[in-house]
C-alpha cells in the first residue's frame, strides 16, 4: 500500500491564531500559559484535519511560535552566551529571535541584547534564525524536549505521528560561528552533536515513534564530497543506534543530484524528494536507492496555490510504483506546507466573486486531500480525478489568462531598452550637479510605522465604510505627517512613508491586471509576521499610474528631495503566487514593462530619485550553482528593463535585504543602479570588502541599524559601523540609512533611532 503523507503543516492557524496570541503575549496581555494552551488547541486541530483528509503519516514537531530552526537550537541548548542568563521559557526564546530591551528598574539593571541573525530559508520568503555555534559548544537536551512533547501530545489524542527533526548536517551547516569563535569550522562540532541526536531518537523510539522524518534540505545544494562522506557516517551511526526507528531523510526545493550517493548504504529507511521542482530526478534517484528503501514522492506543490494536475502526478507515482512496488512508495507534498496558506474554507469572496479562478486553487487542507486522492488513484480510478481533470482543463483553456497586446509588447523589446544612456561615473557627476546633496546623505528605505490608525482607516475603506475621498484625505494627512517628521529629524532624501500600502507587492498587484487577491491566503514570513502573496493568474499589465499622485503630493510639501518608491519586477514575482503555466521569466518581463511605465511617469512628474526595491532578487537564485546564470540573466534584464528608461540625472536607487550577496555581486553590478541600500547591520563588514573587490563602484547605503528589533541603537554604535564602512567605501559614495523599511516599528523608537542616525551623518561630515 502506498502511504499518503505530509512533511509539515502550517502553524499559523486558519485565522492566524498563533500570530495573535504571540503578539498579545509580547504586549503583556496574556500569560505564558494562555500561549501554550492556544498552541495545544491548534496542534490538535491540525492533526485532526490531516487525519480527516486521509493522511496515514502525519507530522509532529512541525509547530513553532517563532521559527522551527530557533526551536531546534533551543532544544539542543545552542543558546548564545548573551541570552543564557535569561530564564528558560518563551520570553527568552522570543528574545533570541527579536532582541530584547528593557529600561532599568529599582530591582533590575537595564537589558539590551541584540537578536540573533535571521536569514531567508533557501529560496523562500520564510526567514529562519541562524544558529550561532561556539568553539567550545556543548549540546544537550533540556527539560523540555519539544519534539518528544508534541509526539506525546498527538499520541494522547490517539494520533500516531511522524516526528520531524532538523537533521544534524543541516543544523550545523545552516548555522554560523558565534562572534567569540571566529573561524570555527562548523563540521568539527558533528561528533559533539550526534550523541544528543542519539538521545533524542532513543526517547522518540521509547515513546513509540516508528517513522521519523529527518529534514536535510542542504542536500538540495551543491555539497563537496567531504560533506557527503559525513552524511554517510552520520546516518550509518544514527540508524544503528536507533534500530527500531525508520529514518526518512527529507530533501526539498530542488534536486538531490549526486548527493544521493550516500543514501544506499546509510541505513536510512527512506528518502523524500521534490518532484515539483525537479521532476526529472525520479529515475536517477530510483537507480540510487537500495532495494528496501522507500521513496517519498513530493508531487503536490508545497510552494504554490494551484490545484495539482493529478493525472500527471499519478503517472509519476505509477512509474515509481512499477519500479519499487507500492509498499516502497509514499506520496506527499513537495515540501512542508509551511509555505502554503491553510485552507480555502475562508476564501468566501473569491468563491463567490471569482468562481472560475477559485476552482483552480488548493491550499494546505486541500493539498492534503490531493495527496489522499493521489493515493487512492494509484490503487484504483477515483471520482476526484475526473473533477480535478475538469478544473485543470478549464484553467488551461480559459480566455482570461492571455492578453495579446502584452504578448506583442514583450516580443518587441530591444536591447537599448536595457541600457542607461551613460555609464555610472558620468551619471554621478551630472546627478550631483543637478540635485546636490550633503556628504553622507541620510535616507530611509521607504515605509514608516503602519500605525493602528492607518490599519483601521484601510480596513474601513476596504469594507466600504469610508469613501475614496475620505480615505485619500486620510492618506494625505499621513503623508504630510511623515514628511514633517523627516524634516524635523533632518533627513536629506525623504520618502512619503508608504501609508497607503498594505504590502509592497500586493499594492502594485492591486493596480495591475492579471492578479487576484485572497482574503485569507496568509503564509509565515518571519517570527509572527505573515504575508498574503497576491496571485498572478494571467498576463500582467499596467492600466494607469500607480504611485505618482502620492509621490507628487509628498514632493509638494518639502524643498528636500522626495524619493519615489516602487517594487521591482523580480520581487513582485518572488512574493506572489505565480501562475505555473508559462515560464517565470516571461511573467517577470511583463512586470518589468509595467514598472518601466511607472518609472517614466514619476520622472515626468519631476521625481528625481526613484527607488526600485528588489529585496527578493537573491531569494530567487536557484539552489545549484550551474543554474545561477540562467536565472540572473533574465532577472537582472527585468530590473534593467524596469529602470533604464530615464535621464542621466534621475537617480535610480535599489534596495535589498536579508540576503547573502556572495553569489550575486556581478549581477548587482550589472543592475547598474546609482544607489544601492542593503541590509548590513547584523552582518560583518566583509561583505562591503567583497563589494569593492568585485568592482562595485556606485553609491551605497549599508544599513546602520536593524529594523526587525524594537531596540534603539545608540549614535556611537552606528557611528562605529559607519566608520568601519569607510574602510571600504569612498566618502562620496556612502549613504546613511537603516537596514530596511520601518513599517513594523512604532513611532517612538523610529524617531529615536533616526535621530541617532542623523547624528551619525553629522559626526561623519564634521570629521574631515
Ligand atoms: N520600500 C519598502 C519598505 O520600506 C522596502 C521593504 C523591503 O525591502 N522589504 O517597506
Ligand atoms: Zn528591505
Amino acid at each position: 500500500m502506498v502511504q499518503a503523507t505530509n512533511l509539515g503543516f502550517p502553524r499559523i492557524g486558519a485565522q492566524r491564531e498563533t500570530k495573535k496570541i504571540v503578539e498579545s503575549f509580547w504586549a503583556g496581555k496574556v500569560t505564558e500559559q494562555a500561549v501554550d494552551e492556544a498552541a495545544i488547541k491548534l496542534r490538535a486541530e491540525n492533526w485532526q484535519l490531516q487525519k480527516a483528509q486521509g493522511l496515514t503519516q502525519i507530522p509532529s514537531g512541525d509547530f513553532s511560535f517563532y521559527d522551527h530552526v530557533l526551536d531546534h537550537s533551543v532544544m539542543f541548548n545552542v543558546i548564545p552566551q548573551r541570552f543564557r542568563h535569561l530564564p528558560d521559557g518563551h520570553e527568552r526564546n522570543f528574545a533570541i529571535g527579536r532582541g530584547i530591551q528593557k529600561p532599568a528598574t529599582e530591582t533590575q539593571e537595564k537589558v539590551d541584547i541584540e537578536a540573533q541573525e535571521m536569514k531567508k530559508w533557501f529560496d523562500t520568503n520564510y526567514h529562519y534564525i541562524v544558529p550561532e555555534f561556539e568553539a567550545n559548544q556543548t549540546f544537550h537536551l533540556g527539560a523540555q524536549i519539544k519534539t518528544l512533547q508534541e509526539f506525546n501530545e498527538a499520541k494522547a489524542l490517539g494520533i500516531h505521528t511522524r516526528p520531524v527533526v532538523l537533521g544534524p548536517l543541516s543544523f550545523l551547516l545552516l548555522g554560523k560561528a558565534a562572534k567569540n569563535s571566529p573561524g570555527l569550522d562548523l563540521i568539527t562540532l558533528l561528533p559533539k552533536v550526534l550523541p544528543v541526536y542519539e538521545e533524542l531518537f532513543a526517547k522518540l523510539a521509547q515513546a513509540g515513534a516508528d517513522w521519523i522524518q529527518v529534514d536535510e534540505p542542504i542536500l538540495a545544494l551543491d555539497q563537496p564530497s567531504a560533506v557527503i562522506a559525513h552524511f554517510r557516517e552520520t546516518y550509518t551511526r544514527l540508524t544503528a543506534a536507533a534500530p527500531s526507528l525508520k529514518f526518512l531523510i527529507a530533501t526539498y526545493f530542488g534536486r538531490i543530484d549526486s548527493n544521493v550517493s550516500f543514501i544506499k548504504d546509510s541505513g536510512v529507511a527512506g528518502l523524500h524528494i521534490d518532484l515539483v521542482r525537479a521532476p526529472e530526478q525520479l529515475e536517477h534517484v530510483i537507480a540510487n536507492i537500495n532495494n528496501t528503501q522507500v521513496l517519498s514522492l513530493g508531487l503536490i506543490d508545497g510552494r504554490n496555490i494551484w490545484k495539482t494536475n493529478l493525472a500527471n502526478a499519478l503517472k509519476i507515482a505509477q512509474t515509481a510504483v512499477q519500479a519499487l512496488g507500492s509498499d516502497r512508495v509514499f506520496v506527499a507534498p513537495s515540501c512542508s506546507l509551511l509555505h502554503t496558506p491553510v485552507t480555502l474554507r475562508f476564501e468566501k469572496r473569491l468563491a463567490s466573486k471569482s468562481p472560475e479562478l477559485f476552482d483552480w486553487l488548493a491550499y494546505s487542507e486541500e493539498k492534503c486531500k490531493e495527496v489522499q486522492a493521489l493515493n487512492n488513484g494509484v490503487e484504483s480510478v477515483q471520482a476526484e480525478l475526473a473533477d480535478n481533470a475538469r478544473s485543470i482543463e478549464a484553467r488551461r483553456t480559459s480566455a482570461h489568462t492571455t492578453n495579446s497586446a502584452v504578448r506583442q509588447r514583450l516580443e518587441a523589446i530591444v536591447p537599448d531598452q536595457l541600457r542607461r544612456r551613460s555609464v555610472f561615473p558620468e551619471r554621478q557627476v551630472k546627478q550631483h550637479e543637478a540635485n546636490p546633496l550633503p556628504e553622507f546623505p541620510t535616507t530611509t528605505i521607504g515605509s514608516f510605522p503602519q500605525t493602528k490608525e492607518i490599519r483601521l482607516a484601510r480596513a474601513k475603506f476596504t469594507k466600504g465604510e469610508i469613501n475614496d475621498a475620505a480615505y485619500y484625505d486620510f492618506i494625505k494627512q499621513e503623508i504630510a505627517f511623515c514628511v514633517q517628521e523627516q524634516e524635523k529629524l533632518g533627513i536629506d532624501v525623504l520618502v512619503h512613508g508608504e501609508a497607503e500600502r498594505n504590502d509592497m507587492v500586493a499594492y502594485f498587484g492591486e493596480r495591475l491586471e492579471g492578479y487576484i487577491f485572497s482574503e485569507n491566503g496568509w503564509i509565515a514570513s518571519y517570527g509572527s509576521r505573515c504575508v498574503r502573496p497576491p496571485i498572478i493568474f494571467g498576463d500582467v499589465h499596467r492600466v494607469k499610474p500607480m504611485t505618482v499622485t502620492e509621490s507628487v503630493y509628498a514632493q509638494s510639501l518639502t524643498k528636500k528631495l522626495m524619493k519615489g518608491m516602487l517594487t521591482g519586477p523580480v520581487t513582485c514575482l518572488q512574493w506572489s503566487f505565480v501562475r505555473d503555466d508559462i515560464p517565470r521569466s516571461v511573467v517577470c518581463t511583463q512586470l518589468a514593462l509595467a514598472i518601466r511605465d511607472e518609472v517614466a511617469d514619476l520622472e515626468k512628474a519631476n521625481i528625481v530619485h526613484i527607488q526600485v526595491d528588489e529585496p527578493a532578487i537573491r531569494e530567487g537564485l536557484p539552489l545549484r550553482t550551474v543554474d545561477f546564470d540562467f536565472y540572473l540573466q533574465w532577472a537582472v534584464d527585468a530590473f534593467l528593463l524596469a529602470t533604464t528608461g530615464v535621464k542621466d540625472t534621475t537617480v535610480i536607487h535599489t534596495h535589498m535585504c536579508y540576503s547573502d550577496f556572495q553569489d550575486i555581486f556581478q549581477a548587482i553590478i550589472r543592475m547598474d543602479a546609482d544607489v544601492l541600500t542593503i541590509e548590513n547591520s547584523k552582518s560583518d563588514m566583509r561583505i562591503l570588502g567583497a563589494f569593492s573587490t568585485h568592482g562595485y563602484t556606485a553609491e551605497i547605503g549599508p544599513g546602520v541599524f536593524d529594523i526587525h528589533s524594537p531596540r534603539v541603537p545608540s549614535t556611537q554604535e552606528m557611528k562605529e559601523r559607519a566608520d568601519a564602512m569607510l574602510k571600504y567605501i569612498p566618502r562620496r559614495n556612502l549613504w546613511i540609512n537603516p537596514d530596511c523599511g520601518l513599517k513594523t516599528r512604532g513611532w517612538k523608537e523610529v524617531r529615536e533611532s533616526l535621530s541617532n542616525m542623523v547624528a551619525v551623518a553629522e559626526a561623519l561630515r564634521a570629521s574631515k
